[in-house]
C-alpha cells in the first residue's frame, strides 16, 4: 500500500468522495509535466488505481462534422436518465492551448455540462500523442475512482489517435455519415478492425433512406473482415444524435458486448491487456523523454540529423552514438 503526503492524501479523499473540485484539481495535476508534480501524480494514480476499473469505457470516434458532440450529449443525458454518472473525455493531440478543436467550445454539450451527474473535460492541450493519451488514461482512472459509471472518450477519426483510444476502452464506436458513398467504396479496413460498433449517424429526416442503404453496405463490408473478437460480430446500426433515435440500441449493444466478454472470461483479460499496454507506453514515453532531455544528446542531435540527411552516416551508427552519450559510455561512439 502506498502512503501519501498530507496534501495528496486530502486530494485522494476528495476524489474518492466524488467531489468535482478535487477531481478537477487531480486532473490538472496529472496534466502537469513538471517533474515533482509528475511524482505526486504517479503516487495519486497508483493509490487510486485499485478503486477504479469497473466503469464501462466507451470510445466514440468519427470525422469532424459527423455529429460526435451532439451524439455524446444525447447519449450522456440518456445514461443519466438511467441513474448513471457519466464522464466525457477527449483525445485530440491537435487541440490548441486556447481550447481545443474538440470539446473546447463551451457551447458544445451545454445541457450535459449543466448536469451534476456529468463531468466533461476537454483534451489536454496540444502535445505528442503519447503525452495526450497518458493524461487521458490517468484522467479516466481518476474519474472512475470518483464514482463515474461510464466514461465516454471522444476522438477524431484519424489514424493514430483512433487506435490509441481503441486501445484504452472496452467498446469502440465509430460514427459514420449516411451519404458517404465514396467512403463506403474506400472503407478503411482499419476502421472495421478496431470498431466494436458502427453507427450510421444522422439517420433522420431526408437522410433516413440513405442511412438504411449505408447500413446495408457497411454490414456487407463487416463480413469481409475478420472480427477483432471471434465471439462478436460488429453490428451496424442507424442512429440520430439530434433526434435521439438509436441511442438506446448503442447502449444495449455495449451491454451485450460487456456481458459476452464476461461470459467468456475475456473482460478481466481485456483489463489486464489495457494495463500492460499502458505500462509499455509509459516505458517508451519516459525513456524517450529522458533521452531527449539529456543535455549531451540534445546538443549532438542536430549535427547527427544533418549528417544522416546528407547520407554521411548510417542511422544505426548515429543512434548508437547517441545512446553512448546517454549512457555515459564512450565505447559506443
Ligand atoms: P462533431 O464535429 O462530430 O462533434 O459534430 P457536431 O455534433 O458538432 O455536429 C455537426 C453538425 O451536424 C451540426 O450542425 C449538427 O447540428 C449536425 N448534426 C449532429 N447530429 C445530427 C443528427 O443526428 N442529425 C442531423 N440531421 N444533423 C446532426
Amino acid at each position: 500500500p502506498i502512503s501519501l503526503d498530507t496534501a495528496t492524501q486530502r486530494l485522494a479523499e476528495g476524489v474518492l468522495a466524488g467531489r468535482r473540485r478535487a477531481l478537477s484539481k487531480a486532473i490538472t495535476l496529472v496534466e502537469n509535466t513538471r517533474e515533482d508534480r509528475r511524482r505526486q501524480a504517479n503516487q495519486l494514480v497508483s493509490y487510486l488505481l485499485p478503486r477504479s476499473g469497473t466503469a464501462t469505457r466507451i470510445g466514440i470516434s468519427g470525422t469532424p462534422g459527423v455529429g460526435k458532440s451532439t451524439f455524446i450529449e444525447a447519449f450522456g443525458l440518456f445514461l443519466i436518465e438511467r441513474g448513471l454518472r457519466v464522464a466525457v473525455l477527449a483525445v485530440d493531440p491537435s487541440s490548441k492551448i486556447s481550447g481545443g478543436s474538440i470539446l473546447g467550445d463551451k457551447v458544445r454539450m451545454e445541457q450535459l455540462a449543466r448536469r451534476n451527474e456529468a463531468f466533461i473535460r476537454p483534451s489536454p492541450s496540444a502535445g505528442t500523442l503519447g503525452g495526450v493519451t497518458r493524461r487521458t488514461r490517468e484522467t479516466m482512472m481518476l474519474c472512475e475512482a470518483a464514482g463515474f459509471d461510464v466514461i465516454l472518450i471522444e476522438t477524431v477519426g484519424v489514424g493514430q489517435s483512433e487506435t490509441a483510444v481503441a486501445d484504452m476502452v472496452d467498446f469502440f464506436t465509430v460514427l459514420l455519415l449516411p451519404n458517404a458513398g465514396d467512403e463506403i467504396q474506400g472503407i478503411k479496413k482499419g476502421i472495421i478492425e478496431v470498431a466494436d460498433l458502427l453507427v450510421i449517424n444522422k439517420a433522420d429526416g431526408e437522410f433516413r433512406d440513405a442511412a438504411k442503404r449505408a447500413r446495408r453496405h457497411y454490414a456487407n463490408a463487416v463480413n469481409l473482415f475478420r472480427p477483432k473478437n471471434p465471439h462478436w460480430k460488429t453490428p451496424v446500426v442507424c442512429a440520430s444524435g439530434l433526434g435521439g433515435e438509436g441511442i438506446d440500441t448503442v447502449w444495449e449493444s455495449a451491454g451485450k458486448h460487456r456481458a459476452l466478454l464476461e461470459e467468456h472470461g475475456l473482460f478481466e483479460k481485456l483489463r489486464r491487456q489495457q494495463r500492460q499496454r499502458w505500462f509499455q507506453q509509459a516505458l517508451e514515453d519516459s525513456l524517450l523523454e529522458r533521452f531527449q532531455a539529456h543535455p549531451e544528446v540534445a546538443r549532438k542531435l542536430p549535427e547527427l540529423r544533418n549528417a544522416i540527411g546528407q547520407g554521411q552516416m548510417s542511422p544505426h551508427h548515429a543512434a548508437a552514438n547517441l545512446i553512448g552519450l546517454f549512457m555515459g559510455d564512450p565505447q559506443q561512439n
